[in-house]
């Protein structure tokens, strides 16, 4: 059994893909081919905003995003504290700081209460001036982005919403990646919607930053590539991944966020009582890029993980360790009794093999052992 299935997806799509992937490469069209600028289209057309600018990599959507706000020295910037490592690493690399903030232990996204209490600490402490809140949207549920909207309102914030494992997710029919006032997702091919290597792309209604961003992830262009106004990056998508992006999104809208979740539902049914299952609030849609569960302890966490390997099934944690325990952060001096949540959660939760390619019975197979290993721990 396959942790993601990437490679049935690509069986079943391999007509088209190969297709696609030849006409790149028939036309040698390689960078900035007319592929890039459709799917960004129908990626914009989708999320239901204005513009998509597409980007080389998730992480460098996000500091294009950090580099056109002017965020630098000086400012502060506050993230969940349980994420993958890009959230604060690029608030680092432009030379601001990170604020983590704990999480709520049933949606794992940032806790709105204790964000506020953030902004408010960082305010009176007038070291670092609050000016963006980066909510992600963990594991494909969409953060709490009507009460962030109200905080970030309050205290004239900016959001950048990472939408990295968001993609497909929605809260009342309004799509992940249009909550921010910039929204980035990732292509990494493990991601809801991948390509075949990294990808990643911006989201905005702002007409002006669209401008300012398509201008940075080339050089700084002006007129032209040769014609250059600004310090910039080279940040483009390939035009061979754009190409798969566009057979891949439409077995994404079509089916494959449907199977992921009607595989979830399974796995509610067979899990729910035996482990704690993950919790989607009213209105909430989850494109589930993990389905992790949690248990009572880390002693019980990972013998099931041991359990379940030795039957050649493969989970994995996300995430053992906090971004406030990271090497990285040190010099930042993180107090970790702030993060009692997600300090809690690094040592229960387990994601289980999740794709829109599992069937029943291996998601049977999956829960008929977590079934058996909870039971006899309590003989
Ligand atoms: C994957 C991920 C990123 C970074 O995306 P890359 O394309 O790998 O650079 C950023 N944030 C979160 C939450 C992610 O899961």
């Amino acid at each position: 059994m396959e942790f993601r299935d990437l490679k049935k997806q690509y069986q079943k799509y391999k007509l088209e893909i190969d297709a696609a992937i030849q006409n790149v490469v028939t036309n040698a069209d390689f960078i900035s081919g007319k592929e890039v600028g459709e799917l960004e289209k129908q990626l914009a057309e989708y999320v239901g905003v204005k513009h998509c600018i597409s980007s080389a990599n998730g992480t460098e959507a996000m500091t294009l995003v950090m580099m056109a706000w002017g965020i630098k020295e000086g400012d502060a910037v506050f993230v969940p504290d349980f994420t993958f490592f890009s959230t604060g690493e690029v608030v680092s690399f432009v030379g601001a700081t990170p604020v983590c903030v704990d999480v709520d232990r049933d949606t794992f996204n940032m806790d709105t209460d204790k964000l506020e209490r953030a902004i408010i600490q960082t305010i009176n402490e007038g070291k670092v001036i609050p000016k963006v809140i980066i909510p992600v949207d963990l594991f494909g549920l969409p953060a709490e982005h009507s009460k962030i909207r109200e905080i970030a309102n309050k205290y004239k914030l900016l959001i950048l919403e990472d939408g990295a494992q968001g993609f497909g997710g929605a809260v009342n029919g309004k799509k992940a990646c249009s909550f921010g006032d910039a929204a980035t997702t990732s292509f990494f091919p493990a991601k809801p919607l991948g390509c075949f290597g990294d990808g990643g792309a911006i989201f905005t209604n702002d007409h002006e930053l669209a401008a300012l961003l398509n201008s940075l992830k080339i050089h700084g262009k002006g007129e032209n590539k040769y014609d250059n106004v600004r310090i910039g990056v080279n940040s483009r998508l390939d035009t061979i991944q754009a190409a798969i992006l566009k057979v891949k999104l439409k077995a994404f809208i079509n089916h494959e966020l449907d199977d992921v979740n009607q595989v979830s539902q399974i796995y509610n049914e067979r899990l729910s009582g035996i482990v704690e299952i993950p919790y989607i609030p009213n209105g909430y849609y989850s494109s589930f890029a993990q389905y992790t569960i949690k248990l009572n302890n880390k002693k019980i966490r990972d013998g099931l993980q041991a359990n379940l390997k030795e039957q050649g099934i493969p989970s994995m944690v996300y995430y053992a360790k906090p971004l406030h325990k990271q090497q990285a952060f040190s010099y930042l001096n993180y107090e970790d009794q702030d993060f009692e949540i997600t300090n809690k959660l690094c040592d229960t939760v387990l994601s289980l093999p999740m794709h829109p390619y599992l069937t029943e019975a291996e998601v049977n197979r999956v829960c008929g052992i977590i079934q058996n290993y909870i039971l006899q721990l309590k003989t």
